[in-house]
């Protein structure tokens, strides 16, 4: 028992103290990654999250889909999903939870986080204060747990804030900008007219609801909205929505979205009860007899409020143009995606989103402050326009650039360095080699490896696929889209491709052959041959020669152009690097097969061909001569890990008919080594939203699954089975000795040849 007397004296409450490398402040996705990239690298870490569990807006408590540079595959990023630990947990996340449960996906973090043994979790802990050792430093930060009533003090010598509202900059007194830039400042004609569109995004608020066996009635309370059916975005429900597919019910862009945040949430509930109220009582959704609400977010999610300023900003130009840095350390890709600021009661449309032909890249000099020198920022907060930050707000985004900030931290740390010195020349080029590494894939810049043993390896495979087309299936498609089969072409080389197609009446077949104008994308902009086929009703074999060789190497889109009269044969075959698009329409991201904004916004018109999902989205049946021998056993050693617009593959496929594919490596003296990484295709197209979207498969059908490796003496090293994951890493205890090593392969599925990215050996 516990009994303590009076005290005249206030009593202390309990207080720790904690010395650590690296402090990371806010648990979204991005204080995560963050975390785990720092204590993967070595460092101990302290993650402060004032909530009760991780994920930020994508956890339980907001329910947000993490989204990212594929654009829920809505625009023509190919291959642009965010890598390294951030895809590690998006295919967590799909193999338990193809569903979508935001609950699990609570876990998958927690979990993560869990099993890293260098970083301490305070969960419940907010931090709301700061030292500073000097004017141009922190000291510490002190956070308060309301649940064990304890105060912890953390210092450390480098901190990341990843709160979203940027508290430890702003307490810390790094510049920082909240609000719409005026366009000239950089040259954005994308900056928003601040009286008429406003200055801020935001705040929005979810429900769910759940079909029950009975009718069931509802009394809302007496502060909920009388009038939803004259709210302007009420015409956007539709039964059944729920979760974030009501991103749209969002307000407060007018008010001050820090300090106003709690009357903003409670207008918001004021909204989402309103909304309820219509539907179960106004009797006009009769269907919502049997509708309950199932659970009301208690915590809106916030989209924007500061923005702090690091040694470069982020604006449209850099979006637009895909420039180049030298420091590039991630990449985005979603649409500026821009909401006005009165939110659901605006006259304007829900949101303004316009893309970028391609993915771009995001320099390190955006991840810290400018001012405090021991500071990085994570997620939202980044040094970047409102434009821009239109862009590179989103989860996948910004978890891919907290990896990079882990990293660096990482460097950092061992090195004695701020984070500004990494943004020298020659250390930017060790952060890269160490992301790159570790799978983050920075657009258009390639590092080699020089530690990694494979580089001086004679490299045998058993066999390699000489790709001459996809094999017929049952099937037929009808052209409502124009359909292409992406594929890398050589330079000076005419093709000839042969398609299966049925004409329903007289009619005629359209067939381009496009490319990108600049090797940096995959919008299909120039044409470079046309071919128009008369055909009479029935089956036709159809050959379409290309007149005009391309220039260069690069991706190239043989277009059979939309016409409902024609049906097309399609293949079940899948294969790395080989997919097909079509010029369709994905409204979730403004994309209306074509995007067209006004000359003053200064962004580019150009159409999207997009692909369908899996299951449905399948290759075209085809054949092409000469064949593409694009998937040579180099790929196995090159640095890069996916496929890029100047038409490298860079995967190894084994033959089709390869049933025991392999791969050895072997040298003229005996190596050692305690490392060995595999890199499969995770299929980088896919998008892999965390939450209620679900999707159809639990793992990706192009991973290899089971393999073993053994060394010179045939002794067995590593089984693996059921791998899902894009990245295995072995790590052996003691070094092994060895003349060679050799990659046995299973194939998961007959119509798929395995494939393998890279493999290192360190
Ligand atoms: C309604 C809405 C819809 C959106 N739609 C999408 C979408 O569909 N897909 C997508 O990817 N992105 C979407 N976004 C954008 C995205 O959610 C945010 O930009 C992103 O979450 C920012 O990541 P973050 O890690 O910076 O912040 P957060 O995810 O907000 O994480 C910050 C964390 O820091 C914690 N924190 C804050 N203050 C403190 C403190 N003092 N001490 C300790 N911890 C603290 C918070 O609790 C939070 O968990 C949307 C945003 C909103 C609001």
């Amino acid at each position: 028992m516990i009994q303590e007397n009076f005290v005249k004296n206030i009593r202390a409450i309990k207080s720790i103290q904690l010395q650590t490398d690296f402090a990371v402040i806010g648990g979204g996705l991005s204080g995560v990654c963050a975390a785990i990239s720092a204590a993967r690298s070595g460092l101990k870490v302290v993650l402060v999250q004032d909530r009760p569990v991780l994920g930020g807006n994508a956890s339980s408590e907001v329910r947000l889909w993490s989204l990212g540079a594929t654009s829920h595959m809505g625009n023509n990023n190919r291959w642009s999903r965010e890598g390294g630990l951030i895809n590690e947990i998006l295919l967590d996340n799909l193999k338990r939870n193809k569903e979508g449960n935001p609950l699990i996906l609570d876990t998958v973090l927690l979990e993560k986080v869990y099993e890293e043994k260098n970083i301490t979790l305070l969960l419940n802990t907010a931090v709301y204060e700061v030292s500073k050792k000097n004017d141009a430093e922190i000291k510490g930060i002190v956070g308060f747990c309301s649940q064990n009533s304890t105060t912890y003090s953390i210092e450390a010598p480098l901190f990341c804030d990843a709160s979203g509202d940027g508290i430890v900059g702003f307490m810390a007194g790094a510049s920082f900008r909240m609000g719409a830039e005026n366009g000239s400042e950089f040259d954005e004609g994308f900056a928003p007219n601040i009286e008429d569109y406003g200055n801020l995004l935001g705040h929005s608020l979810y429900f769910y609801t759940k079909e029950m066996k009975q009718p069931i009635s509802y009394i809302p309370p007496s502060f909920a909205i009388k009038n939803a059916e004259e709210l302007p975005r009420i015409k956007n429900y539709q039964l059944g929505d729920h979760g974030c597919r009501l991103w749209w019910v969002e307000y407060g862009g007018r008010l001050d979205t820090i300090h106003e945040s709690e009357n903003i949430k409670f207008e918001l509930w004021k909204v989402v009860y309103g909304i309820w109220d219509y539907i179960k009582n106004s009797g006009k959704y009769p269907e919502a007899a049997n509708l309950t609400l199932e659970w009301v977010g208690t915590i809106p999610g916030k989209r924007e409020s500061r923005r702090f300023e690091g040694d470069f900003m982020l604006s449209q130009k850099d979006i637009v143009q895909q420039r180049d840095y030298y420091d590039a350390v991630a990449h985005g890709g979603w649409a500026m995606d821009l909401h006005p600021a009165d939110g659901i009661y605006s006259k304007h449309s829900s949101c303004t989103q316009w893309h970028s032909k391609g993915v771009y890249q995001i320099p390190y000099r955006c991840f810290y402050s400018k001012d405090i020198k021991n500071l990085f920022l994570a997620g939202r907060i980044i040094s970047a326009s409102h434009v821009a930050f239109g862009s590179t707000r989103v989860m996948l985004t910004c978890a891919l650039g907290a990896q990079a900030v882990g990293e660096a931290a990482a460097l950092c740390f061992k090195n004695n360095w701020k984070p500004s010195d990494v943004s020298e020349n020659e250390n930017i080029k060790l952060l890269q080699l160490e992301l790159n590494r570790k799978g983050q894939s920075i657009p258009r810049i390639s590092i080699a490896d020089k530690s990694d043993l494979t580089k001086i390896a004679t490299l045998k495979v058993s066999s390699t696929l000489q790709f001459n087309g996809f094999n017929l299936s049952e099937n037929w498609q009808i052209l409502t889209f124009s359909t292409s089969q992406l594929l890398p072409l050589e330079a000076k080389t005419n093709y000839e491709f042969n398609f299966e197609v049925e004409a329903l009446e007289d009619t005629s077949l359209e067939i381009q052959l496009r490319i990108a104008l600049e090797k940096r994308s995959f919008t299909p902009e120039k044409i470079l041959n046309t071919h128009e086929y008369q055909l009479k009703k029935g089956i036709h074999k159809i050959t379409f020669k290309s007149d005009i060789a391309l220039d260069e190497k690069q991706y190239a889109f043989v277009c059979l152009m939309k016409n409902e009269q024609i049906k097309v044969r399609i293949s079940d075959e899948r294969c790395s690097a080989i997919m097909t698009v079509q010029n369709r329409i994905n409204k979730a991201v403004s994309n209306y097969g074509k995007q067209e904004p006004p000359k003053h916004v200064a962004i580019d018109s150009f159409e999207f061909w997009t692909p369908e999902r899996r299951p449905n989205g399948k290759n075209l049946a085809f054949s092409v001569s000469p064949f593409l021998s694009i998937f040579e056993k180099e790929n196995i050693v090159n640095p890069e890990i996916r496929p890029n617009p100047k038409g490298e593959t860079n995967v190894w496929i084994a033959s089709k008919e390869d049933e025991n594919p392999n791969i050895q490596f072997s040298w003229n003296q005996v190596i050692s080594f305690n490392t060995i990484k595999l890199f499969f295709d995770c299929d980088y197209d896919h998008a892999l939203e965390s939450t209620l979207m679900g999707h159809s498969e639990e793992t990706i059908p192009f991973v290899v699954s089971n393999y073993s490796i053994e060394d010179d003496k045939g002794k067995l090293l590593k089984k693996v089975e059921n791998n899902y994951q894009a990245i295995n890493e072995i790590k052996f205890e003691k070094e092994i000795e060895s003349k060679s090593l050799t990659f046995k392969f299973s194939r998961n599925q007959q119509n798929i040849p395995v494939s393998v990215f890279k493999i290192s050996l360190f």
